[in-house]
């Protein structure tokens, strides 16, 4: 039996039930094995344009809200790597460690959108079937497939959610209940975090 290994990157700062309810649905309607959700160590995209909580705080939160969820796993290889984080590299190592696996590169429309300015986008092309998620706020990308991706796009419930909205409900001291699973609302208040030192 081949492998089916969906690949879920972010930087998951911090992780919500946005990214968790595509995580399942893309592993339910792809019958995918297992839904890594890989965490990235630098997005080049995003450093220098605010501060990131530490790496292996948004690690923890991943882990804290996958660990009673069949088929969902933290990943951590870009931390371990360090530097900054090119899913090029990750899938690269993937196919190394599981040379038999068929990958799948799971993406929101936002995203999607913008692949193509990717590092080396040709080889993240050929290394994994890419799957679109819908994301509220954001429209479809325009053919993929006429460049060459692979492309399944599977649909999920619309939750209009995102990271940048949960950091503000933290600093502004609005509740997070519900919209990030109960381990990861514990860890954000243990360590204090994204409340900017007023917890
Ligand atoms: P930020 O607001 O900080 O950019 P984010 O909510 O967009 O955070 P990311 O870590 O940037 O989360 O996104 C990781 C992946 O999850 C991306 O592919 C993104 O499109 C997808 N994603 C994030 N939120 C949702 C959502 N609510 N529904 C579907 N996909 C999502
Ligand atoms: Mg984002």
């Amino acid at each position: 039996m081949v492998e089916r290994i969906g690949v879920f990157g972010g930087t998951f700062d911090p992780i919500h039930v946005g990214h968790l309810v595509a995580a399942v649905n893309c592993r339910h309607s792809l019958g995918l094995d297992r839904v890594i959700l890989m965490v990235a160590n630098e997005p080049w995209q995003k450093v220098g344009a605010r501060r990131l909580s530490p790496a292996l705080d948004r690690l923890d939160l991943v882990e804290a809200c996958v660990q009673d969820v069949e088929g969902l796993e933290a990943g951590r290889i870009e931390i371990d790597r360090g530097g900054l984080s090119y899913t090029v590299d990750t899938l690269r190592a993937l196919t190394l460690a599981h040379p038999t696996a068929k990958l799948f590169l799971i993406v929101g429309w936002d995203v999607a959108s913008s692949l193509e300015s990717w590092e080396r986008w040709e080889d993240l092309r050929e290394l994994a079937t890419l799957v679109v998620v819908n994301r509220p706020g954001s429209t479809p990308p325009v053919s993929l497939s006429a460049s060459g991706w692979r492309v399944e796009s599977v649909d999920v419930p619309n939750l209009d959610i995102s990271s940048t909205d949960l950091r503000q409900r933290a600093l502004h001291g609005q509740p997070l209940e519900y919209l990030i699973p109960a381990g990861g609302v514990e860890l954000i208040r243990a360590r204090g975090l994204y409340c900017g030192g007023e917890c």
